[in-house]
């Protein structure tokens, strides 16, 4: 008999600002939610209001994990100093694992309309921390969306129904899935290795009983299935991975087991060592 998920937690996003003076709603990150293991912070930005996004995230270090972006709607542009440049576009992720050390940028590519999507947190393990920095920008046209049980989902990481998402996250096995559920119910299974949370971005669902409204995040307990519920048209993320267990030490940009490593992290930086 396979267990179906239950909702452990629901808790709603808080309006925060970040980088040179961004808008946004930190859902994981927060006092209420510092992390799910693995995942350290996950932000949704969504505004119309240049206002709220044209300062972007200007010239800043990272250590020790990390950031998954994923465009619903507008362009950002991704600099570094590894040489790297990336156009994210709607329907796009890059997927940076910053390890040892990068200095990067993350900039709005446009002066009006519409910027929404999602920055993700990924822990490294302590072996991984200081690999070094990888990129996977992954354009729209590279994940797979494929029909599912009335559903449409696209398959960013993990599998689904024999889709392989283009995303490379060995480290824990990541699952990141952008579902988009038509009235009906959705089942899919899920390793029970894996830590497992829903964030619904439109309209509301259900999980096992349980309303889960626009904005909510729902920890999800252990078990093999899930199921999600919808009566109207709604979408969620779905994101799951091995927890990593190890002591978490972090400070601003930087993410790694103790607070000598942070120490460390910050003098490497200052001395140009990134
Ligand atoms: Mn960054």
């Amino acid at each position: 008999m396979t267990s179906v998920r239950q909702i452990r937690h629901l808790v709603r996003g808080q309006a925060t600002s970040d980088g040179a003076g961004v808008k946004l709603t930190r859902v994981i990150g927060t006092q209420q939610l510092p992390q799910i293991d693995p995942f350290l912070m996950l932000d949704e930005f969504r505004s119309d209001d240049a206002n709220d996004y044209i300062a972007g995230f200007p010239e800043h270090p990272h250590r020790g994990f990390e950031t998954v972006t994923y465009m619903l709607a507008g362009k950002m542009r991704h600099q570094d100093n590894q040489g790297n440049v990336g156009l994210l576009e709607a329907g796009s992720v890059q997927w940076m694992t910053a390890g040892r050390g990068i200095v990067h940028s993350e900039m709005p590519e446009q002066e009006n309309g519409l910027m929404w999507g999602f920055q993700l947190w990924v822990n490294l393990p302590a072996k991984d921390k200081m690999t070094a920095p990888r990129y996977q920008d992954i354009p729209p046209q590279a994940i797979p969306e494929i029909p599912y049980q009335g559903h449409h989902v696209r398959v960013i990481a993990g599998q689904l129904a024999g889709a392989i998402g283009p995303v490379q996250a060995e480290a824990i096995h990541a699952i990141y899935w952008d579902i988009h559920l038509a009235t009906g119910s959705f089942n899919a299974p899920l390793p029970s290795t894996h830590q497992a949370f829903i964030y619904v971005y439109q309209g509301s669902v259900s999980v096992e009983g349980r309303q889960v409204e626009r904005g909510q995040l729902a920890l999800l307990s252990e078990g093999e299935q899930i199921r999600i519920d919808a009566q109207t048209d709604a979408r969620l993320l779905l994101i799951a991975g091995q927890a990593i267990r190890e002591p978490v030490a972090r400070y601003g940009p930087f993410v790694m087991n103790t607070q000598a490593e942070i120490m460390q992290a910050f003098a490497d930086y200052r001395n140009g060592n990134f």
